[in-house]
């Protein structure tokens, strides 16, 4: 702002005024924090996307990590979360005329930024140090107030450190996988040194991503170093208070490093943790001893953390598949893997307009950032007019913002001036507004919409209902199919018939997000089944009226309604992934055309277009009520951090006594398992070996526990279709047997079984540890089959 400005500003009766209620506001509430409730929470993420101007963050899992804190301090949950404080961050995307992806860094100026240097008593700057080979790196300390959640960051480059680790926290996803390692030891150890070095402790540890796993191992050296623990007493404490949030529905997305890069930084470790190596380089494999599997990351973090969750519903089941190997002898079903699905912060996302209008008819309890979902209901009571009104003004300011970037060289490259003005005359507010945008992977489809020119030309040229869309998005810089699909739009954009009517916009971010998801009429999602974990732009929009086409996939697999928005389906029709894309897109253009434009183009005499606003109803009353930040934090007060706090409460008690009786327990478990089988498994009245509804039969099994107690093994039945093919298996029902008794190591177990329904089933016995300390199965998942 200019100095004459301000000096103006000064003498502004009005404008004090308000900017003193703002501050008022603000004191009051940063004095609730005080009164912050429930557990404390740790939080660890690679990204933040708290704001456009503090470049942590890439896409869709720091957006989220920057919602979550935002809604932690609404909410006034004791929270603190640890990142990185990169001094490039990621990217900015600039475009060449014909669409090749031009990459820029710009430092960031730290002084300039809404943080601030920790400092201890003496006024010194806090930091911690992590010994790499041969040297030892030293990290600032930062810190970040988001709202009363502190989010602290560690910052490698300054001139403690030699160059080349000054560059350890230059980029976010950008440096060689040597670097990637660098990074995530420095958040995970250097995220639990720095939380130590300030005396802060924490009743739960989320790691957002498996990026952060290597806290459970800072926190596991600790407790054996300061409280003499043994190091699987320690894991007992450290699991029982940890939370791994998946977010990666394909297995090459999980991070991994070779053993030997691992050996390089951590060849120390089993040491300090008084393990041998070989324990140590397991602990991140599904193979024990394999040298040729990668240290995963995730797998890490599933031994390390008592709970584990996907972002939705189906993301979940997908994570049973892809971390299903890390317990052999359990059904995909039985795994003890939940989910909690991701939200949007509304005070962030939705438009300013419609939070009045929200606050005027959803009531008071609105105003004060409490989203009861049923409140969303009133929207209902809005008059169509008030409604459609407010999202004109929405559309009218994105179309102007578009129109300002068009025109400014720097934002938009043409081949021609004369190409300019035909954008400028052709993009109108009137007509029909689809947007898309997010990052451009090709699991995405981006270009599923030009896959018939002609369809498309005739739909974007329609003389009654035309149709324009609104592309932006980045390609990470490695990803070369990636960045195709951008050039191929930009292709398409230039040519006359989809000039002005389909536009490319260039470095997405959270600034742009915020318009588009704002601004647009409808929001389109094409990512190829099931490959969307949850997708979070399509949240953003839903509750800023814009509706939903999109995938059954991610989030909208629980947000779909009908009449509320439009869907394609969820299974795939084709194998071949090239058929399915053709077919997607068929529905894709059908569904505009048929559907999508005459709802929108359908008006009354005074051009409000009733049931478009209908359905903007029910998008927002029965579709984005349930996708806020707000219903996801409760879900994971409610499904993960309340039991893990009490859990852990009772593993320290008493000088960690429960920790201790675990670890021992599972030791005297785990060094007789091997010897542990089935001697014999008999049926009894049956009638020639069929199993008749309604008639009972008994079912013994003799097993070999070897100096084990009967009480410390289960024995189960299992009724499956398929028991060979672990995949697809089905379980039908599951019966515990009863121990009978006791014959030098025999054991008997014994139940009575009557079948309930018909058909063919497979039946096994399997044995497995029990002990009702176990938080569940696979908290101990050794099994036995026969
Ligand atoms: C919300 C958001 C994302 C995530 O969107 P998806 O639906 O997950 O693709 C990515 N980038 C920006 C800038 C966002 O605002």
């Amino acid at each position: 702002m200019k100095y004459p400005r301000l000096l103006a500003l000064e003498k502004d009766e009005i404008f004090l005024g308000k900017m003193d209620a703002v501050h008022a506001q603000f004191k009051d509430y940063m004095k609730e924090k005080s009164h912050a409730k429930g557990p404390r929470i740790a939080y660890f993420s690679m990204e933040y996307g708290l704001h456009s101007s503090l470049k942590i963050y890439s896409g869709g899992l720091g957006i989220l990590a920057g919602d979550y804190l935002k809604e932690a301090s609404d909410k006034n949950v004791p929270m603190v979360a640890v990142g990185l404080l990169y001094r490039y961050g990621y990217f900015t995307q600039k475009l060449s005329a014909s669409g090749e992806q031009e990459v820029s860094y710009e430092a960031q100026n730290f002084a300039k930024l809404p943080i601030s240097p920790v400092r201890d008593a003496q006024g010194n700057w806090q930091s911690i140090q992590i010994a790499f080979p041969g040297r030892v790196v030293t990290a600032r300390i930062w810190r970040c107030d988001v709202g009363r959640t502190e989010l602290y960051l560690l910052d490698t480059d300054h001139d403690l450190n030699q160059n080349e680790d000054r560059s350890i926290t230059y980029h976010l996803y950008g440096g060689d996988w040597e670097n990637r390692l660098k990074q995530e030891m420095l958040l995970g150890i250097g995220g639990i040194r720095a939380l130590n070095a300030m005396g802060i402790r924490q009743d739960v540890y989320h790691c957002n991503e498996g990026h952060a796993a290597f806290t459970g191992i800072e926190r596991i050296r600790n407790l054996i170093h300061n409280d003499k623990l043994s190091f699987s007493e320690a894991l007992e404490v450290v699991r029982s208070s940890s939370l791994f949030t998946t977010h990666t529905p394909v297995p090459a997305g999980h991070d991994a490093f070779p053993e030997s890069m691992i050996r390089q930084y951590m060849s120390h470790y089993p040491d300090r943790l008084e393990i041998t190596w070989d324990q140590f380089i397991n602990l991140g494999k599904t193979n024990p001893n394999d040298p040729n599997e990668k240290f995963s990351m995730s797998f890490l973090a599933c031994n390390l953390s008592q709970e584990v969750n996907g972002v939705s519903w189906l993301h979940g089941e997908v994570s049973k598949e892809i971390l299903g190997g890390m317990w052999p002898g359990y059904f995909k079903d039985e795994l003890h893997i939940g989910y909690v699905t991701n939200g949007v912060h509304f005070p962030t996302w939705c438009a300013a307009n419609l939070k009045r209008l929200y606050a005027k008819y959803f009531g008071e309890g609105f105003r004060n950032k409490d989203y009861r979902i049923a409140a969303w209901q009133k929207v209902h009571d809005i008059t169509d007019r008030e409604l459609w009104d407010a999202r004109l003004v929405l559309k009218n300011k994105l179309i102007d913002h578009i129109r300002k970037r068009v025109s400014d060289p720097k934002q938009f490259r043409f081949d021609s001036p004369r190409q300019m003005i035909r954008i400028q005359e052709s993009l109108r507010p009137d007509v029909l507004t689809i947007g898309f945008a997010r990052r451009f992977a090709t699991y995405k489809r981006a270009n599923l919409l030009f896959t018939n020119l002609d369809r498309l030309d005739s739909i974007v040229n329609n003389p009654e209902r035309p149709v324009q869309f609104i592309f932006a998005g980045k390609a990470h810089p490695n990803d070369k199919p990636g960045q195709d699909l951008i050039k191929r739009i930009v292709e398409v954009a230039a040519m006359p018939q989809f000039t002005g009517k389909i536009i490319f916009l260039q470095n997405y971010d959270m600034e742009l997000a915020r318009r588009m998801v704002q601004g647009v009429d409808v929001w389109l999602n094409t990512p190829t089944r099931p490959l969307e974990a949850s997708g979070t732009s399509g949240e953003k929009a839903v509750m800023n009226g814009v509706l939903q086409f999109s995938v059954l996939d991610g989030w909208w697999v629980e947000g779909y309604k009908k009449g509320g928005g439009w869907m394609l389906p969820m299974e795939r029709t084709f194998e071949n992934q090239d058929f399915q894309n053709e077919m997607d897109a068929e529905l894709i253009y059908n569904t505009i055309e048929e559907e999508i434009a005459p709802l929108y183009y359908r008006r009354d005499e005074n051009n409000v277009p009733h049931d478009w606003v209908e359905s903007i109803k029910v998008c927002v009353a029965d579709i984005a009520a349930n996708f806020t930040t707000n219903r996801m934090l409760n879900d994971y007060e409610e499904r993960f951090y309340r039991k893990l706090h009490e859990r852990h409460e009772r593993m320290v008690a008493e000088d960690f006594r429960m920790a201790r009786e675990i670890a021992a327990w599972k030791r005297r478990v785990s060094s007789a398992w091997d010897k542990v089988h089935v001697v014999n498994t008999e049926q009894f009245n049956m009638d020639k070996e069929a199993i008749l509804i309604g008639h009972g039969y008994d079912v013994e099994v003799v097993v070999d526990i070897d100096g084990l107690r009967p009480e410390d093994i289960g024995v189960e039945m299992i009724l499956a279709d398929q028991i060979t093919d672990n995949k697809n298996v089905r379980v039908i029902a599951k019966r515990e047997l009863t121990f009978v008794r006791q014959d030098g190591s025999r054991a008997f177990y014994s139940v009575r079984s009557t079948p309930e329904s018909t058909g063919s089933f497979d039946m096994a016995i399997r044995v497995f540890p029990k002990n009702d300390k176990l938080p569940h199965r696979m908290d101990f998942a050794l099994v036995k089959w026969a």
